[in-house]
């Protein structure tokens, strides 16, 4: 591509809402542009990266015997009744009618449509199993689209769905997928953990995550210091550590005036123990599928914070909220001093499981300006409104591997892809069935496969950039050469940078050529930018033959005559490619 002719324009200064990295330099670059919030035109340059992605996602995809097909981006909402998701879904879904007054969604995820697809078409179990998989636009109305193309309102996708006659094959497709994805992240040359996650509402027996390590990544991880264990903070477990004991013994439970100490920590100093040795109480409010609003309080150590997506598991809630203090107080509590002794019968609580056997403890009294301490509470775990004990604590730096037991760490990443076992959750109630073995009709064993595609644009800028732009890995650069010609009004320098560009055209490899009547400060700063692997810059030695040669990743500068470059540059295509990184 000549860049004279080339549709690139770059900013620079950065746009104010642009906070991360990708967010920036993508926007900068000329490679987005916003139109809408959330919705983003991607550029000739946007659109190459774009390509690269979705070629190693579709040569993977296929090789391990998915087929690709296309489903609608919109679809009727009569499908979405069928698996009451339409209500649900909630506000992320957008519906609207078309002139005949007839309800559609903009697909946030194409489950229906697939099942829809394959229904009363595959009859019998010996047409299973089946993979079918698309790229295409979703549309998800996010309440706060941020990032650029980390999260988009409009943004694409590829998503497979697996159709299985039992759970065992479902699980050998579960795991050549975790192998595919694991190739195909690894193919872009990015770095990337593939972590235990929620399998959510919708149930199913096994989800993983693929994320890409990065320091603005919404999600937190905890990863163990020594063995493979790995698991979005969301569902990480820590091994259940003794209970210390604590220095400070009371003959029997007390009651201690507390006016108007309600933090956990004022309470701990106020009454002189370690935090440790006092129970919080998290208030919430649960909603349950079927719209049911129950108040549960979740008790923790001091020292530890309720994880949301535990606690809202532990009680199969769909949905944790802030409960408010009237409803507390209708609910009979006393907002500030709530405790598990003495709590009214009605109401639900769980405890986490680090309390187990705890002894010399301070909690809320349930009663105005009032804790109690030396309390203890039992180690068994007793079912009814009795003693109701789950993991529900947010796993913290130093926890315990509950694998091995070495110190976890935490840490930020990205989530590009998700996989995950459905069961027979939507074919059941589509009613789609096939004929098994045994001649009785049975519903498909599902499981879906998503990765964020435009997504992948932002996270590999994330994992790759500096001070001064884009970094691309080889693997998905828009071009993997830019040949900057220094001045364009030196016939030399045109003709020599003009034969080399023919030369690594002929050679297959995707260069640009800066042939723009600029200053060499505009054109070596836009390389910079725009992050493309190699520069060559032909300047003012081409009377002896010689060229600059940079490289964007190391910085590294070197002489060549100028017939060297193509050698070079194959050199360093390949060894980078099968390092995995630039
Ligand atoms: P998140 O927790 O980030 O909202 P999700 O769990 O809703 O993701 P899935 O429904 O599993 O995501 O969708 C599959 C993939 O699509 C995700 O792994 C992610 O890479 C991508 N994705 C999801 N939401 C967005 C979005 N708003 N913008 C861009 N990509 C997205
Ligand atoms: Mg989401």
């Amino acid at each position: 591509m000549r860049w004279s002719r080339a549709f690139i324009f770059t900013l620079k200064e950065t746009p104010k809402d642009a906070v991360t990295a990708s967010h920036k330099y993508l926007l900068r670059g000329g490679y987005i542009k916003q139109v809408g919030a959330g919705i983003y035109y991607l550029t000739p340059l946007g659109k190459r990266v774009l390509d690269k992605i979705q070629k190693i996602i579709r040569e993977e995809m296929d090789r391990a015997g998915a087929q690709e097909v296309l489903l609608p981006y919109v679809v009727p909402y009569e499908l979405w009744e069928e698996t009451g998701r339409g209500k649900k879904y909630g506000k992320e879904l957008l519906r609207f009618k078309d002139r005949k007054d007839k309800p559609f969604v903009l697909s946030p995820t194409n489950e229906e449509a697939v099942v829809d697809l394959v229904r009363g078409v595959v009859k019998s179990y010996k047409q299973l199993p089946l993979h079918l998989y698309q790229i295409n636009l979703k549309f998800r109305d996010e309440a706060r689209p941020r990032f650029g193309l980390l999260r988009g309102r409009e943004f694409i996708m590829k998503d497979g769905y697996s159709f299985h006659k039992d759970y065992s094959d479902l699980e050998r497709e579960f795991q050549l997928m975790e192998k595919t994805y694991r190739q195909i992240f690894t193919r872009m040359g990015l770095e990337f953990r593939v972590v235990q996650a929620d399998s959510g509402a919708i149930g199913g027996t096994g989800s993983r995550e693929f994320m890409v390590l990065a320091e603005n990544g919404e999600d937190t991880l905890a990863i163990c210091t020594n063995c493979d264990y790995a698991a979005n903070l969301e569902v990480a477990t820590r091994q259940h550590k003794p209970p210390r004991e604590n220095p400070v013994k009371t003959e029997e439970i007390e009651e201690v005036y507390t006016p108007g100490v309600t933090k956990i920590d004022e309470v701990a100093q106020f009454i002189g123990v370690d935090p440790y040795f006092t129970i919080k109480a998290v208030a919430k409010k649960a909603i349950y599928e079927d719209g049911r609003e129950v108040i549960v309080i979740f008790f923790l150590r001091g020292t530890d914070e309720l994880e949301e997506t535990k606690g809202k598991n532990s009680i199969g809630a769909l949905e944790l909220v802030d409960a408010t203090p009237e409803e507390l107080e209708k609910a009979g509590l006393v907002p500030g001093f709530i405790g598990p002794f003495g709590l009214p019968s009605s109401i639900r609580y769980v405890l986490d499981d680090d309390l187990r056997g705890a002894t010399e403890m301070v909690a809320g009294a349930n009663k105005k300006d009032y804790h109690i301490k030396g309390a203890g509470l039992l180690d068994a775990n007793l079912l009814g409104n009795l003693t109701f004990y789950r993991d529900i604590a947010q796993v913290k730096e130093g926890d315990l591997c509950p694998k091995c037991g070495a110190p976890l760490k935490l840490t930020k990443g990205i989530e590009v892809g998700h996989i995950f076992k459905l069961g027979t959750a939507y074919s059941e109630k589509m009613n789609a069935t096939f004929l098994d073995e045994d001649g009785k009709a049975k519903p498909f064993i599902m499981g879906c496969y998503g990765i964020g595609v435009s997504r992948l644009i932002g996270a590999s800028v994330e994992q790759n950039h500096d001070e001064r732009g884009i970094v691309w890995t080889p693997q998905l650069a828009p071009y993997l050469v830019d040949i900057l010609i220094s001045d364009i009004k030196k016939p030399l320098q045109r003709e020599r940078g003009e034969e080399l560009y023919h030369q690594l055209q002929t050679a297959g490899i995707e260069t640009i050529l800066d042939d723009r009547k600029e200053r060499f400060g505009v054109k070596i700063t836009d390389f910079e930018l725009l992050g493309f692997p190699f520069c060559v810059i032909v300047g003012r030695d081409i009377d002896k033959g010689v060229v600059e040669f940079r490289d964007r990743r190391t910085g590294e500068k070197l002489k060549l005559p100028i017939e060297k470059v193509v050698e070079e540059l194959k050199e360093r295509l390949e060894s980078g490619i099968e390092k995995g990184r630039g």
